[in-house]
């Protein structure tokens, strides 16, 4: 790609200086007297032109002669900006050199000796970095590019940000520490790189995240909001009303953009006015029925959306996007009155979302509302985007065995397409922020408190991203307890985010030097093993149709355990053998990344490894149990005998508690109860075998008991969850 690239309709000559930017990778090129060069020459920051634009013809440069550019006590961060992006990142930068051994050096607005100088333009992530004449300067095009320009820097000096509260400096730390003498400059591929958080847990540490986000180049915060119960997979909207006045500072002082909402679209129609005006409410074959979304072919209910959106947007001005979206259903919550009969699911969601648009813009002229592409509404929708309305796909029911270039996914990447022609098609030359995509790399709901390592399917799904044109890409961070150690998709998501370009492999190298820079080696076994065990559970169909509509009424758990999407209960006997056949195999890979982390200390693991290893190990220990539960059903499959079956569920019982044993060390008490509830689903799941194959109709009243009673120790965690603020 690099060697393609030529300084087109621009004139290379002698004395000009020619930089080319190809499009699809950050590289930029330099042509200096006709001759491409492999840096940037020092500059003075004065010469500086944005660079942003492709085959610019910089002024004359002038070759100074950079000073020794070793760092010393006499040195100084000098930054006339006022900005507070601009402070926090003379603020990052002073902190990090102490961090690498270096000395404090003191803040100046401007100095006549060897500084580190720091400035900026009004807006923008790119930055450039070259030797001056007094010292090395710093530019970013904004704020924001200034504070990536900064860490940047301290990338290049040894720092790495792995994880939330993690640091990693380098072994030994660098003495004297010197400054690189080259220039560079750099800026992302994709305009929005976003991280939303997508729990309480992780509101609650979100000053942490915040700063990690930062210092790994995401730009966004993303706060997936709720006021239902259970909020299992998002932050309470009241948390966020809680926390927003000691966070909305941090985020500015970070430059992050904010983005809010999530399911809550019904709750513009407050379901309290079904009685006077059922006719707002969704027909749903046989009557009127407030269960789900409403009718969109009522102008009262537009009008109703229109006012309690509004109040809504006032309510939380901080956003740039807000998300107001359908009920989070496969299928059954649409409306089917005369009017609506022919309107797709995408089309019902869009005549909503442009009503809110239209609302939106009434109020602030630049903030936009997202339409929600998943499940049934990821087939594109007929109806035209108010311009204030931005795309948001969700591809959730696909394999993560495979990148969504991969042929197992191309009914989605179909949808994909139609969504992004919908939305006036997308230039991977020029990807878009009306563009987006919400990823599940940090899902521990779909993952089951596991995220497994996807290095390769990050990357191939973020390319594909880019060349479909989206430019917008955020990644949920959800599940039932936090992670004692962020996984290492969160440090490889943000890093492909800037360039989805990157090399995985390598990133994952980078990765493992900064954890163990004694073995990076045996850290990138363990966790190439974690994730080649996981493909026999992730390799599967997406799912393209929606489940039969639910019966209404109570249903008995045992009967009807719980499922989702890796659970792989739809499979029939044939491919339900050849997993357990794939899974069994898998036991040599969890053998082995046990063995690489017996080379990183394992079982005595030093105390900075112990976070890592447990994530590592609850991983090893829920694949362990979906082997054994895979091959309970199998014994189904084949009516095994009753003392067949009996020892399979005293195997996977056995696994099972296992992670029960884990979590009672691992798990922190505020969050037993999330963890727990979500964690019933896989004892159900064994329940349900045992109901109807080994247990007689004793056995059976016995079961239901001991499950009752599991329930009431659950109910008093859960308990608080039900009495919150619902008001929006
Ligand atoms: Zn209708």
């Amino acid at each position: 790609m690099v060697d393609q690239t030529e300084p087109g309709g621009t004139r290379a000559g002698d004395d000009v200086i020619v930089l080319a930017h190809c499009p699809l990778s950050r590289i930029r090129l330099l042509w200096r007297h006709g001759q491409r060069c492999d840096d940037l020459p020092p500059m003075l920051p004065d010469q500086w032109l944005s660079v942003q634009n492709t085959g610019r013809v910089l002024r004359d440069c002038a070759i100074i002669d950079p000073v020794e550019l070793t760092l010393s006590p006499s040195w100084c961060i000098a930054l006339q900006s006022d900005h507070p992006v601009a402070q926090r990142a003379a603020e990052e930068l002073r902190a990090g050199l102490v961090q690498l051994g270096g000395p404090e050096l003191a803040l100046a607005a401007a100095s006549d000796g060897p500084q580190l100088n720091l400035s900026h333009g009004l807006a923008g992530d790119g930055f450039v970095r070259a030797p001056a004449a007094n010292g090395l300067a710093l530019r970013g095009d904004g704020p924001r590019g200034l504070l990536y320009a900064v860490y940047d820097l301290l990338e290049t000096l040894g720092l790495r940000w792995p994880s939330p509260g993690v640091l990693a400096t380098p072994t030994p730390l660098p003495q004297p520490l010197w400054l690189p003498p080259s220039a560079i400059s750099d800026h992302p591929a994709l305009p929005v790189r976003s991280l939303v958080l997508g729990h309480d847990l992780f509101l609650a540490e979100a000053e942490a995240w915040i700063a990690w986000a930062a210092r790994n180049r995401l730009n966004t915060i993303f706060v997936h909001t709720t006021i239902h119960e259970p909020a299992l997979g998002a932050c309470r909207l009241a948390t966020w009303r809680a926390r927003r006045e000691q966070l909305l500072p941090l985020l500015r002082s970070y430059g992050m953009r904010i983005e809010l909402g999530g399911h809550h679209l019904r709750d513009l129609l407050p379901r309290r006015f079904f009685r006077r005006k059922p006719e707002l409410f969704r027909y749903d074959g046989q009557q009127r029925n407030p269960d789900h979304n409403f009718c969109v072919s009522n102008p009262q209910t537009h009008a109703i959306l229109r006012q309690m959106a509004t109040a809504f947007f006032q309510a939380y001005p901080e956003a740039e996007v807000y998300h107001v979206w359908p009920d989070d259903l496969r299928g059954h919550g649409w409306c089917q009155c005369a009017a609506c009969a022919s309107l797709s699911p995408a089309d019902q969601v869009l005549m909503a979302t442009n009503t809110l648009a239209e609302a939106l813009v009434a109020l602030r002229p630049t903030a936009q509302v997202s339409f929600l592409a998943y499940h049934d509404s990821a087939y594109g929708p007929k109806v035209q985007p108010h311009p204030a309305v931005v795309l948001l796909v969700a591809p959730r029911l696909r394999s993560y065995a495979v990148g969504l270039d991969a042929p197992a996914n191309g009914p989605l990447a179909e949808q994909l397409s139609a969504c992004v022609a919908a939305f006036g098609g997308g230039n991977p030359n020029s990807p878009q922020a009306k563009l987006g995509s919400f990823e599940y790399y940090l899902d521990g709901i779909l993952f089951k408190s596991a995220p497994p390592p996807l290095p390769e399917v990050i990357a191939s799904d973020l390319r594909y991203y880019q060349q479909a044109g989206l430019g917008s890409l955020h990644v949920l961070l959800t599940g039932d307890r936090p992670f004692l150690h962020a996984p290492p998709n969160a440090y490889l998501f943000a890093r492909l985010a800037w360039e989805p370009q990157g090399d995985p492999q390598q990133l994952l190298n980078d990765y493992a030097s900064a954890r163990a820079p004694h073995h990076p080696p045996s850290l990138i076994s363990a966790y190439r093993a974690l994730s080649q065990a996981w493909q026999p559970v992730l390799n599967r169909e997406p799912v393209l149709e929606a489940p039969p509509a639910p019966a209404h009424g109570l249903r008995d758990p045992i009967t009807h355990p719980p499922t989702d999407l890796l659970d792989l209960l739809d499979i029939t006997s044939r491919d339900a053998e050849l997993r357990l056949e794939a899974l069994h195999k898998a036991t040599l890979q969890l053998e082995q990344g046990y063995a690489a982390w017996e080379e990183l200390g394992a079982p005595n693991i030093p105390a900075a490894f112990a976070a890592e290893y447990a994530e590592w190990e609850v991983g090893a220990k829920l694949l362990t149990y979906i082997r054994l539960r895979q091959q309970l059903y199998v014994l189904v499959g084949r009516n095994a005998s009753r003392s067949a079956l009996r020892e399979a569920l005293t195997e996977a019982q056995r696994a099972l508690d296992a992670l029960y044993a884990w979590a009672d060390t691992h798990v922190p008490k505020r969050a037993q109860a999330n963890h727990r509830l979500l964690r019933a689903a896989l004892q159900l799941q064994l329940d349900q075998i045992a109901d109807q194959r080994i247990h007689n109709p004793f056995a059976r009243l016995g079961l239901r008991a001991r499950r009752a009673k599991d329930l009431v120790k659950l109910l008093p965690g859960m308990v608080p969850l039900a009495i919150v603020d619902c008001r929006l």
